[in-house]
């Protein structure tokens, strides 16, 4: 499990968490509105709950549903997109089949 942070964190992002976390796991950038908990660091230690004057800190598990798609991405900045800010999602998108780039059209009808 890890500890997520939601939407009320959108726009705040005072840090206060960040300040209290024993193992560094809460980060932002620039660019962000909102600062995000790498799941992967997180040791569920719950300090930084208390610490959010907005309460946008909860466990995985207890988040709620209005705010799922903060636990639906793959760690958010710490997906495969990296901290770039945006949530990253978690399927990929769909290929269109586009072909091969240069290749010849399969028959005339296509001239
Ligand atoms: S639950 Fe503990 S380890 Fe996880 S982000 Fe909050 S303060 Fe850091
Ligand atoms: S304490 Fe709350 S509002 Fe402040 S950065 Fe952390 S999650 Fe966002």
């Amino acid at each position: 499990m890890t500890y997520v942070i939601a939407e009320p964190c959108v726009g705040v992002k005072d840090g206060s968490c960040a300040d209290v976390c024993p193992v560094d796991c809460i980060h932002t950038t620039p660019d962000a509105d909102m600062y995000f908990i790498d799941p992967e660091e997180c040791t569920d230690c719950g300090a930084c709950v208390p610490q959010c004057p907005v309460a946008a800190i909860y466990p995985e598990d207890e988040l709620p549903r209005e705010w799922s798609r903060f636990r639906d991405v793959d760690g958010g900045p710490f997906g495969p997109g990296g901290l770039s800010g945006a949530p990253v999602p978690r399927r990929p998108m769909p290929s269109v089949g586009l072909g091969e780039i240069g290749a010849e059209p399969p028959s005339d009808n296509f001239r």
